[in-house]
């Protein structure tokens, strides 16, 4: 059978190749009027400052997922998802992160009064015996006077895995490792399965200065690591959704959505509050226009963490809803001053049906909208279940990507206002109640031309 998104392209011409475009193709066709009068129903609604106002409240701290930050976001978004009359739902799933527990080192029985930090990974339990520095540890620079003894290591070159199974292997009973050149600070550092050697990090002042005192004599060493290991935690998903007038129903579903989450260090004002913005205004309109299919504006957590939140998504979505869903919208960082233009991504570089309409409201809105390849946020999880999906985002990023300096005052109201403009126009296309009256050609959108972009972020 075919998949409904299929049907839907083939009806409304959106995939004909330009050998079987009609010759008359590149002059207005006479449903262009109606596009836009129908995008105006959407587009005149939209309030840049309502978006705005909600990148504010939400960039006020960051949003990590599984942190309280996100907590509050989630319940805000939930709540303007009802206030606008959607049956919301929040949807938790557990994220893992490490807790690197308490770690002590000692030297000729002196507790080091520095800060230690657990690598993440390392096993509980605690070493004692001779400091052994060995620089980057490389293989050439182990030798088998570390066994029975503490490794002292210098970050860089190469990974954490190879420096500690190449002391490991050797028979290094712990690891305190110091940041190389011109790194500062002590949380770094991931050991892995089978290292069953405690291992920690230090400042790099206070790694030479144990280099130093090692040229002067030997240094005894005790490592101990407590409590330390995975923990759970919650991040969430939240669902707002709107069924399709009763008498109308085609059956199909179109997502659009966005990540609440932000990176732990940021206040993530278009990363993506941006997006969660514009997902909420879309929301609001939608509310109160009459649609032919079922709408679900979801904000996805734990994005930052891997996509976690949009593949739990996807993962519980039954075989008919995957079979009914025809488009998923993503917007991720819609709103930056400093960044590029808008541009689609698909995780194949190839078009698809939300491109398709993505490029066809651009060209009836603002102009022409490219597509180019890129996974990397939540439209990957939808794209392998089948489900045409893209990305709008706008590249190149600007330089304050993930940084605390992704704030409310490097936010475009013009971009949000168009991105919001784009996508609204592009959902309406399918769900407004004349389409898809799939035969009927009169309501079909224009294709649009539109290029591919190699464009780098
Ligand atoms: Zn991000």
């Amino acid at each position: 059978m075919y998949k409904k998104p299929l049907t839907y392209a083939l009806a409304t011409g959106l995939v004909l190749s330009p050998m079987s475009l009609p010759v008359d193709a590149a002059k207005p066709a006479p449903n262009e009027q109606a596009d836009h009068a129908f995008d105006n129903k959407v587009i005149k609604k939209i309030s840049a400052d309502n978006m705005y106002n909600t990148i504010a409240l939400l960039s006020k701290q960051p949003r990590a997922a599984g942190t309280e930050g996100e907590y509050k976001a989630v319940q805000y978004i939930k709540s303007e998802f009802e206030r606008y009359g959607y049956e919301t739902e929040l949807q938790p799933f557990t994220i893992q992160e490490w807790d690197g527990g308490s770690a002590a080192v000692s030297f000729n029985g002196d507790a080091f009064t520095g800060d230690v930090h657990t690598f993440n990974g390392s096993i509980n339990g605690s070493a004692t015996g001779s400091l052994v520095y060995v620089g980057l540890a490389s293989a050439d620079e182990v030798g088998d006077e570390v066994a029975g003894k503490i490794a002292l290591i210098e970050r860089g070159s190469f990974s954490f895995y190879e420096k500690i199974q190449n002391v490991y292997d050797k028979g290094a009973i712990g690891v305190i490792m110091f940041n190389g050149e011109g790194q500062s600070g002590n949380a770094f550092g991931y050991a892995y399965e089978g290292q069953d050697i405690p291992t920690v990090a230090i400042t790099r002042e206070a790694g030479l200065s144990l280099v130093e005192q090692l040229t002067n004599g030997s240094v005894q060493a005790s490592v101990n690591v407590e409590n330390a290991g995975p923990i759970d935690k919650t991040s969430y998903n939240v669902i707002a959704k709107k069924e399709p007038h009763p008498n109308k129903d085609n059956g199909q579903i179109i997502t659009v959505g966005a990540h609440h989450d932000s990176v732990p260090n940021g206040p993530g004002a278009n990363d993506d509050a941006s997006g969660v913005a514009a997902t909420l205004e879309l929301a609001r309109i939608m509310a109160k226009t009459p649609t032919d299919t079922e709408l679900r504006f979801v904000t996805f957590g734990a994005e930052e963490k891997g996509l976690v939140g949009s593949y739990h998504y996807a993962d519980t979505l039954t075989d008919e809803e995957v079979e009914n869903m025809v488009a998923h919208f993503q917007m991720d960082m819609v709103g930056s001053r400093d960044a590029g233009e808008l541009i689609m991504f698909t995780p194949d570089g190839n078009k698809n049906l939300v491109t398709d309409l993505g490029a066809s409201a651009g060209a009836r809105i603002s102009g022409a909208v490219d597509y180019g390849e890129l996974g990397r946020s939540d439209h990957v999880p939808f794209f392998l279940k089948g489900i045409p999906a893209a990305l709008f985002i706008h590249a190149p990023l600007e330089p304050w990507y993930h940084s605390p300096e992704d704030t409310l005052d490097k936010i475009s109201k013009e971009k949000l206002q168009n991105v919001a403009e784009i996508v609204g126009s592009a959902v309406y296309q399918v769900a407004r109640p004349d389409t898809p009256a799939l035969e009927n050609a009169r309501v079909a959108p224009n294709p649009a031309d539109y290029d591919f972009d190699d464009r780098p972020l």
